[in-house]
């Protein structure tokens, strides 16, 4: 199958969050599965540009409501992603540092999502899929359909929604629909949510099929999707969960570059204990007790908020049983918070604010438990790692931590899971880690069935194809 992806984000080319993961990662598998899947994006000005070789494949004209704009696309020479990776460039819109956060985003998008349709109509194949991810791609399935300049050749091909975050929608004024190339008024229902054009919403009207990246996040999507619960209720029967996986080949705490002691599910023990000590050192924390780390953005969707106070009463009511460490970056009151109680929590506390590749990785080898109690997790990396490096994920029972942590107290369980985000279910269910930790050949028989679990993009890889073939 040929399979075109359309995205804001491509690790490592540009990214801001999971979603830029997903496409650096996804297209690579689908074409070690024998098919050909290719991305499509903005020609943003990152390093990743200027380091690799290019050429012009395509240029083209299309509008913007009155203005007309000209397109070039450009496709990267070597192959180095193991996909090919094409660059759609718009003088004064596109070529920016930043993926998003400027008052023109509306624009920048729009211009992007037209210039691809465009860009489809000069083919002369057409692909068997077009896969579009989140609000910024989420016209596309639209305007092959309903525009008259390009529905006779596109409207055939069938189209894939995966949404990564269902909170932004890219709602705009319906004074901008002369944005989207002259389309069929009797359609203006499938473009509009609540008196306004809302894209992500016209992407779940549009596209044949929709995926969320858990099946427990597309659950709480038909509760808690910032207004589009009716839609999800509505187009449920067309929306899948598909969990993301994550990247083996650089998650192995037996080659990880970033850290100092490798092992393998054989030597877990001592391995994960050597990568402790150097953390206990560096942060004067006490090794012989279990710790307990986070790592993230410290805002309110991974309930940020909330860990100064859990931290403190976990201390007080657990007497001093565990230690702590954070590593983050996010809400500056938060930032001064975590960093002020360093002082006084000497030997049990400790943060680095910040981003750190290197140090994360040592806390997935050395930490005994992950904590993430985040209020939305639409599907989660953390926890992922920190299973391939033998570390027990304490997690609020949301979206894909839901999907990917079972408590220990459940048959076959092998994590610590809590319902609420809040402060009190955080210290039980660290109390109930450190109760696990005691129990030492438990929590050797888990760190092995953690290790073992497989989270790697295979299974996934092959659920989007089906996807796929159920619309082909
Ligand atoms: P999201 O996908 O919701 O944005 P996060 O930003 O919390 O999730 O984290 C996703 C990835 O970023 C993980 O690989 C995590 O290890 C890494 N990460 C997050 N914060 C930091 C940090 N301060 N230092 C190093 N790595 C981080």
């Amino acid at each position: 199958m040929e399979i075109i992806h359309v995205s804001a984000e491509c690790y490592p080319v540009a990214k801001a969050g999971g979603l830029g993961d997903v496409v650096g990662a996804l297209p690579k598998y689908q074409n070690d599965l024998g098919h050909t899947a290719k991305v499509v994006m903005p020609m943003y000005r990152t390093k990743f540009l200027y380091d690799n070789e290019w050429e012009v494949t395509h240029k083209g004209s299309a509008h913007l409501g009155m203005w007309w704009f000209e397109y070039t696309i450009i496709k990267e020479k070597t192959n180095k992603l193991g996909f090919d990776l094409y660059l759609l460039d718009i003088n004064g819109l596109l070529d920016r540092e930043k993926v998003y956060g400027y008052d023109d985003d509306t624009e920048r998008f729009t211009a992007f999502q037209v210039s691809v349709v465009d860009w489809l109509s000069s083919w002369k194949h057409k692909p068997d899929v077009v896969h579009v991810h989140d609000h910024h791609t989420a016209l596309i399935p639209f305007m092959m359909k309903y525009c008259y300049q390009y529905q006779y050749l596109l409207e055939g091909i069938p189209t894939v929604l995966t949404i990564h975050n269902a909170q932004y929608h890219g709602a705009m004024g319906w004074d901008k629909s002369h944005y989207i190339p002259h389309w069929d008024g009797w359609r203006w229902g499938l473009l509009d949510w609540q008196d306004t054009i809302n894209p992500l919403a016209c992407g779940i009207k549009c596209a044949s099929k929709v995926t969320t990246v858990s099946w427990s996040y597309l659950e709480e999507l038909r509760y808690m999707s910032n207004g589009l619960e009716a839609l999800f209720e509505y187009e449920k029967g067309k929306c899948t969960g598909i969990l993301n996986g994550i990247d083996t080949k650089v998650w192995d705490p037996e080659t990880d570059s970033y850290i100092e002691d490798h092992y393998t599910i054989e030597d877990a023990e001592k391995g994960k204990a050597a990568n402790k000590k150097i953390l206990c050192d560096t942060f004067r924390l006490d090794p012989s007790k279990p710790l307990v780390v986070f790592i993230g953005r410290l805002v309110g969707e991974k309930a940020a908020d909330l860990l100064p106070a859990a931290i403190g009463d976990s201390l007080h009511h657990i007497n001093g049983r565990m230690t702590f460490l954070i590593l983050g970056s996010g809400e500056p009151s938060v930032e001064y918070q975590l960093q002020r109680m360093t002082n006084g929590l000497s030997g049990y506390y400790n943060a680095q604010i910040g981003y750190n590749e290197k140090l994360s990785h040592t806390m997935y080898a050395g930490a005994d438990f992950l904590l993430m109690p985040s209020r939305v997790e639409p599907c989660g990396l953390n926890q992922m790692y920190a299973m391939r490096y033998g570390t027990v994920p304490i997690v609020r029972s949301t979206g894909g931590l839901r999907d990917t942590v079972i408590d220990y107290g459940d048959p076959q369980g092998y994590g610590v899971s809590f319902y609420n985000a809040s402060v009190g279910d955080i210290t039980h269910a660290v109390y109930r880690a450190v109760e696990l930790y005691d129990d030492q050949p438990r929590m050797a028989s888990i760190r092995k069935h953690i290790m073992e679990l497989d989270f790697s993009w295979n299974k996934s890889t092959q659920q989007y194809i089906s996807v796929y073939e159920s619309i082909s």
